[in-house]
């Protein structure tokens, strides 16, 4: 990994430095353009004028490891009101969320609990929940989880793999034994050589091989990537191969590639957008400078300029 991304994603951990970028107003203004504000009647409006393009959305309330079972359990209570707000305004919207918000750094049963009370929400509500993957350290106990929830829930709950762990491609089979939908992803955090592939080539070997494999046998699968070459091998696989547009989405992020957000929709694909909100978007904005250079300069020249 390039020694500039190691050293934003190891920012993204530095709460001095939040403390200063937050309280900054250049940086605030920088992060509405990844972020689609800081409340949800904003979010709702955001999604409304996402689907009115012909976009759906998922939801995110920014925020990751907590330390309080009473965080926890006030980001339970958030996430099953986004629900209940997504059904009463009629959005095309479902929830990402973070286990370590729910309480994952706490205990595996608190997560577990907080999370089935937000997905029995969204079953009520005939709603979705993906469970967003966060560092290496929590892969296996978020899937332990994820899959619990999916046995008593099914089709309510969802996961995301990240193609530059080794262990990968063994996850996408057995999420397709089991059914379940996956999201898959390149990966945002700082891994080491010894759990995740060193190099963009490697990554990408592994996208494009885990892609065709969720393409060919998975649930409804979600390639969720800016990356023009992944997004036209998908669509050239699917075609190749007779697997209809209605049978997997492309997904993005909020403020990134609308473009290409648009392009796809004309074409006849699904595209959902990751839309997150909320005044905690330091360690999400700083995952995004990462993976590309040119942001970090537009800060560093404004944060200059103010
Ligand atoms: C909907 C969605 C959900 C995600 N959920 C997770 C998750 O749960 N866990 C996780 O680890 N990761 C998640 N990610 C992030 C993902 O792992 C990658 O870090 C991110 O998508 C960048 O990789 P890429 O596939 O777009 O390809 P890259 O090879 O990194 O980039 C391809 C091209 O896309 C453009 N691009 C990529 N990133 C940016 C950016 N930040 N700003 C502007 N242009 C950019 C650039 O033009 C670049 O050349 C998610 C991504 C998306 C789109």
């Amino acid at each position: 990994m390039p020694s500039l991304r190691r050293g934003m994603l190891a920012l993204a951990e530095t709460k001095r430095i939040e403390r200063f970028i937050t309280q900054n107003g250049v940086s605030k203004g920088f992060a509405l353009r990844f972020v689609a504000g800081e409340t949800l009647d904003e979010a709702i409006a955001v999604t409304s004028e996402l689907n009115a393009a012909g976009l759906s959305a998922t939801l995110d309330l920014l925020g990751e490891n907590v330390t309080s079972e009473e965080d926890a359990r006030a980001a339970t209570e958030a996430y099953c009101e986004i629900l209940d707000r997504i059904a009463a305004s009629g959005v095309n919207s479902n929830i990402s969320i973070k286990l370590t918000m729910l309480g994952l750094d706490i205990s595996d049963e608190l997560a577990r609990c907080n999370t089935a009370t937000v997905v029995e929400r969204a079953r009520a509500h005939g709603n979705f929940v993906r469970i967003d993957m966060e560092s290496s350290a929590y892969t296996q106990r978020t899937l332990d989880i994820a899959y619990d929830l999916h046995a008593a829930y099914p089709g309510t709950v969802g996961i995301v793999l990240q193609s530059y762990l080794y262990r990968t491609d063994r996850d996408v089979r057995d999420a397709i034994e089991r059914g379940i939908r996956v999201r898959l992803v390149k990966g945002a955090y700082a891994e080491s050589d010894m759990v995740a592939y060193p190099s963009k080539k490697e990554v990408d070997a592994a996208y494009r091989r885990q892609m065709e494999a969720l393409l060919e046998g998975g649930n409804y699968p979600a390639f969720a990537t800016h990356d023009e070459k992944m997004i036209a091998a998908a669509k050239e696989y699917a075609r190749r191969h007779g697997i209809g547009p209605e049978r997997f989405e492309f997904q993005m992020l909020y403020g990134i590639r609308r473009d290409l957000q648009l392009r796809l929709v004309r074409e006849g694909y699904n595209v959902r957008v990751y839309v997150p909100y909320g005044t905690q978007w330091y360690p999400y904005l700083t995952r995004r400078l990462a993976e590309r250079p040119a942001n970090l300069l537009f800060v560093i020249r404004n944060l200059l300029k103010g």
